[in-house]
């Protein structure tokens, strides 16, 4: 029997949970935490995480502001931006969405976070700490898969985790997560990306296959055992005329023919993209918590 790890109930459970915690701190007389966002453009894909991650504020009694910036904004008027975040007391954690336009370099700008407000765990003082197994804000799109993992009961010691894709935010952070020692890790992992050779060889000997790479219908049901774990990270849109919009959201995996051999999937959309925006609001949470050492 295949369980759909439903990522939309999952996260309303984790967002419910924040909510009590902030309605104590709401009871107590003090201010919520708060969350900024920096987004700069108008890309729509962008728009719409915005719009999601700003209404999960409000769902777990957070403030929030959302700063919009055009596309020709300089790099140096970036910056600015963010170091006024950082230092601004009434901001625990703010994060700025990419990608950002060309002329801007991600890594400077991420790099101008102060790394206790990164809620979204891409500095490397927090990507460092994390692999080192310190405390840190872990990169929100992990931290999802690691509480859906959790809180499905998916055993993961000693269990063989492929990994498609090696990127910063997603494949390279799992891959440490998942192979440290840890309620949820201890697993021999193994981290898959564009040169690998003889993927699907790879993929049939995963007890549980991660994918994120971002190809449509990449992982089909040959390239899977009986049983698998599948989380499917991808998040691609591809023509649908059936749709009033004329497209919809797949994953990665080719879910129709890859689920009945799986024992847990996620689907696309409402697996990991909630979960991410919950792990989101529990590090902004956290980022409040340190502050006032709670
Ligand atoms: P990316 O786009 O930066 O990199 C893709 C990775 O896939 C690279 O490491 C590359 O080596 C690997 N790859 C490409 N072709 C491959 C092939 N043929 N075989 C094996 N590996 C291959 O990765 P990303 O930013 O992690 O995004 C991946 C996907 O996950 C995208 O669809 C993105 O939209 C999605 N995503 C979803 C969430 C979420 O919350 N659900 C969060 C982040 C990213």
């Amino acid at each position: 029997m295949t369980q759909i790890i439903d990522g939309k109930e999952l996260s309303q459970t984790v967002k419910q949970e924040i909510k009590e915690k902030v309605d104590l701190i709401k009871e107590s007389g003090k201010r919520p935490p708060h969350l900024s966002a920096v987004l700069v453009g108008n890309n729509p894909a962008s728009e719409a995480y915005m719009r999601n991650k700003v209404r999960s504020c409000e769902q777990v009694g957070f403030s929030s502001d959302l700063i919009r910036k055009e596309s020709d904004i300089t790099q140096a008027e970036l910056l600015a931006v963010v170091k006024q975040l950082n230092e601004d007391d009434q901001v625990d954690g703010f994060i700025v969405q990419l990608p950002l336009p060309d002329h801007i370099d991600d890594e400077a700008v991420l790099l101008a976070i102060d790394p206790s407000k990164d809620v979204d765990g891409f500095h490397p003082y927090n990507f460092g700490c994390m692999a080192q197994g310190l405390d840190s804000f872990l990169p929100a799109t992990p931290y999802g898969i690691m509480i859906m993992l959790e809180r499905y009961g998916i055993e993961t010691s000693g269990k063989n985790v492929v990994i498609i894709g090696r990127s910063n935010i997603v494949g390279t952070p799992m891959s440490l997560l998942l192979s440290r020692k840890g309620k949820v890790g201890n697993s021999t992992v193994t981290l898959a990306h564009s040169r690998t050779k003889n993927l699907p060889e790879i993929t049939r000997r995963a007890d549980i296959l991660i994918s994120a790479l971002g190809k449509p219908f990449f992982v089909t049901a040959d390239m899977v055992k009986e049983g698998v774990v599948v989380i499917d990270v991808g998040i691609n849109r591809i023509d649908d005329l059936t749709r009033k919009s004329g497209s919809r959201l797949v994953g990665d995996v080719d879910f129709e023919k890859v689920a009945p051999k799986a024992s847990f999937i996620t689907p696309v959309p409402g697996g990991v993209g909630p979960m991410t925006v919950a792990s989101l609001m529990l590090n902004t949470l956290k980022a409040y918590n340190n502050k006032y050492d709670v």
